[in-house]
């Protein structure tokens, strides 16, 4: 793993510099006194040389000293960069957060943390390009992000992405990223986090809330919708068809003779019988309809947009289905038949509540007729209204 640049180089240098003046210093000193010594032996009378020389000597000494003092100085800067360089590289190699640095489009430093996160080493992130530890998915928002941040256009960011590590595992990451000036362009500190705990998480809240949300719909033994949902359903649908001008049709089903299959077989073989009714009402609806148990063996289907007659047709072919289908108990087929009241808005009902009613006088009048019927609304309206004429 390379290390960043020390920063104290310029200091070294400097330090040098000084070592080498002091030393041509002394020398200058010493031929300064070998001359002086020199001249007093062979010449006496030179005393003005002699002065000269000393004055000399004692500047050149000076200079010496402040050069001496500068060197010590220096040399304890270097020493406080030391320290303070190696803290920081202690916090960032206990760091619980992975770092890196890029210079010059380079990785230059990671941190152990990143090193385990991803499972390379900065020199192997280098030969295979950053990008490529992305996931395909996320590269083109990674890879531009990073274009960014390199050309100085964006100096902090925090994104996610998916990322595939050495051993083939994929994780999450949230990175926070920032961009320092340096010497020679723009080195980019990345503080990378794995939340893949926390996205998974995150991921199993959203699901059971989801969960919830449709178990507190439906009901739990066919999986119908329930009426609580229904409710809020066809107020939406009514007012969709009023806005609209658009029939919207109710078929209201009730199993026949259904207590005499619990009392012949077992409440666990009735339950068998409501799922299986459940399941022939699901099989046959379109997207758009809205199955749903309204009662203990009453079924309710409501279809936005079907006109009267198509809601007759499809309620007989239910009707057809449920009388010539068993439901099989253990190894025991239990045959049902079911009766069917339809009703349409508008032409049955102004709302929702009558049409439901009307719906309901149908499948009344459809028990009243001998059961394993369907009864339309008007054609119940008619019987009933010529049933009373008789009276
Ligand atoms: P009809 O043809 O007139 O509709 O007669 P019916 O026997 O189907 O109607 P009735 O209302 O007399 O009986 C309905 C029975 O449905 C009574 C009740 O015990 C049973 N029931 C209601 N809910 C459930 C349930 O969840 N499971 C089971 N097994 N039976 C249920
Ligand atoms: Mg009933
Ligand atoms: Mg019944």
């Amino acid at each position: 793993m390379s290390e960043p640049s020390s920063a104290p180089a310029n200091l070294a240098e400097e330090n040098t510099a000084l070592r080498t003046e002091i030393t041509r210093l002394n020398k200058v000193v010493e031929a300064l006194m070998n001359r002086a010594e020199r001249s007093t032996q062979t010449d006496g009378s030179e005393f003005g040389q002699f002065q000269t020389t000393l004055m000399l000597e004692d500047l050149v000494r000076r200079r010496t000293e402040d050069l001496e003092g500068a060197l010590r100085h220096n040399e304890r800067i270097t020493q406080e960069l030391r320290q303070s360089e190696a803290r920081f590289r202690g916090l960032a190699n206990q760091s619980m957060v992975g770092i890196a640095v890029v210079e010059c489009g380079k990785v230059t430093y990671i941190n152990p943390r990143m090193q385990e996160m991803y499972g390379y080493t900065a020199d192997e992130l280098n030969t295979l390009g950053f990008m490529s530890v992305v996931v395909d998915e996320d590269r083109p928002k990674a890879s531009t992000l990073l274009g960014r941040r390199l050309s100085g256009e964006l100096s902090n960011v925090q994104h996610s992405f998916r990322a595939r590590r050495k051993d083939g595992d994929i994780i999450d990451v949230e990175l926070h990223g920032s961009s320092m000036q340096i010497e020679g362009g723009i080195a980019l500190i990345s503080l990378t986090l794995d939340v893949t705990e926390r996205v998974r998480a995150e991921r199993e809240v959203l699901a059971l809330q989801s969960q919830l949300r449709e178990q507190s719909i439906r009901d739990a033994l066919t999986g119908l919708y329930n009426r609580r949902h229904l409710d809020e359903v066809l107020a939406r649908e009514m007012l969709v068809a009023q806005r609209y001008h658009r029939p919207v049709s109710i078929v209201m089903v009730d199993i026949d003779h259904f207590k005499s299959v619990n009392d012949r077989y077992g409440h666990s073989a009735g339950d068998m019988v409501l799922r299986h009714v459940a399941d022939v009402l699901k099989r046959n609806a379109r997207a758009s309809d809205i199955c749903c148990r309204y009662g203990g063996e009453e079924f309710l289907l409501l279809m936005p947009g079907m006109p009267p007659e198509a809601a007759r047709l499809r309620a007989e072919q239910l009707r057809r289905e449920i009388a010539s289908s068993p439901g099989i108990h253990g190894d025991i087929p239990i045959k049902v038949t079911a009766s069917f009241g339809v009703a349409s808005y508008p032409m049955h009902g102004q709302d929702s509540t009558r049409v439901i009613h009307a719906s309901d006088a149908a499948l009344y009048a459809a028990k009243n007729g001998g059961r394993n019927q369907v009864r339309s609304a008007e054609l119940a309206a008619t019987l009933d209204a010529a049933s009373s004429l008789r009276k």
